[in-house]
């Protein structure tokens, strides 16, 4: 009997790890969008970009057939600008940056990046330009310097230090018993929604890509940590492409240009000034918040997903 129950145990020691890693992948492609479906055309061409210009022309796009999300969104990103969106929840921001990352194709439209159509690039290339700071950063079972060096694999030690330091995170690794080294996860040291950004953001500084994106997650974050996390993203997005889904409009009243959208469509745009003069959906927006911010000091986005 104990024969037969070795090689058992062992099998079941392999089918835990399997399954462990099984829910990674899975939570992995949960991340990525499930994208199956997109694939490389024939003569699909490597993007080479050290500056990117993004260009959304008339975008049409749904899930689902019968349901349009997307109604004719047209902007343009130039090299190094920062466009901001806002919206309540459900508008569509997030799937603007699910479609710039070719989780889907557009229904019609298009989506280019210095000119370059997104379907007539290697899906490789393409998000191998792109950084995402998403709303919920999800952990691999693994250790803090794994998650970190992530995708790169060509990291050296001393770079994943240097873009846990430029995340203001190094102190907070430095502070655990067992450094880079810590297991983290949900089998490992359970991290906050802050610390788990910052993972994110040193993901991303290590990554140095032309064209970023943040989906500003504020609701889970108390206010100090919003604002120092803030000014970690400024600083990185300091001369890329960056576009922020910005749900706290304090944060983005610098950005080169403001898109206002309710339900799929770019309902006003423009600088933050102009836009409060307009006295529109977005100044109706900002004294809200302001509003808010006085009742409630430090919490509650306008959408808090
Ligand atoms: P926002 O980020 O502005 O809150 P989203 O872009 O996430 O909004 O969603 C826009 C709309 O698309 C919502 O109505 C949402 O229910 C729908 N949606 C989002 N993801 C999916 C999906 N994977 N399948 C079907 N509908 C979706
Ligand atoms: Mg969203």
């Amino acid at each position: 009997l104990l024969q037969l129950y070795a090689p058992l145990n062992f099998l079941g020691f392999v089918y835990r790890e399997i399954k462990h890693s099984l829910a990674d992948m899975e939570k992995m492609f949960t991340l990525l969008g499930q994208n199956a479906e997109i694939k490389d055309s024939a003569d699909a061409l490597p993007l080479q970009a050290q500056r990117a210009n993004v260009r959304f022309e008339n975008v049409d796009f749904g899930y689902e057939n019968n349901r349009q999300i997307l109604h004719g969104v047209s902007f343009e990103v130039p090299a190094g600008h920062t466009v901001a969106v806002v919206g309540s929840s459900g508008a569509g921001k997030s799937t603007l940056s699910r479609l710039l990352y070719r989780f889907y194709d557009v229904s019609s439209g298009s989506i280019s990046i210095n000119g370059h159509d997104l379907r007539a690039l290697t899906q490789g290339s393409l998000r191998q330009h792109i950084g995402i700071v998403p709303q919920d950063t999800v952990l691999f079972n693994d250790t803090i310097y794994y998650n970190i060096a992530y995708g790169q694999p060509d990291a050296s030690r001393e770079e994943v230090i240097d873009a846990a330091r430029s995340a203001h995170i190094y102190d907070f690794i430095m502070s655990l018993p067992d450094g880079f080294d810590t297991m983290v996860g949900e089998r490992g040291l359970k991290l906050s929604g802050g610390e788990k950004q910052r993972v994110a953001i040193a993901r991303t500084i290590l990554k140095n890509p032309p064209i970023l994106i943040f989906d500003e997650a504020t609701s889970a974050l108390d206010s100090k940590t919003e604002r120092s996390i803030q000014a970690e993203l400024k600083e990185i997005s300091a001369n890329r492409t960056t576009l922020v889904i910005a749900h706290r409009l304090s944060t983005i009243a610098d950005a080169d240009e403001i898109l206002v959208m309710e339900a799929g469509r770019v309902v006003e745009r423009g600088h933050h000034r102009a836009l409060l003069a307009a006295n529109g959906v977005y100044a109706r927006l900002w004294s809200m918040q302001q509003h808010e911010a006085e009742h409630a000091p430090g919490d509650k986005p306008v959408d808090a997903i």
